[in-house]
């Protein structure tokens, strides 16, 4: 099963997640592990990511 990365938006906890690709591409809501937040969005590894950070 492939791993996706996540990264909470709330705490910045960084969390990975197994599942299948048909699950995947359900889009289902994760939860932060940490803070239980919904607010999580994917880390795309291999691939320059935006963000809206300062440096
Ligand atoms: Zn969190």
């Amino acid at each position: 099963m492939p791993l996706y990365q996540y990264v909470c938006r709330k705490c910045e906890k960084q969390f990975e997640i197994e599942e299948t690709i048909g699950l995947h591409a359900q889009h289902r809501q994760h939860q932060c592990p940490r803070c239980g937040s919904s607010e999580v969005q994917q880390v795309i590894s291999n691939v320059t990511v935006q963000t809206k950070r300062k440096a």
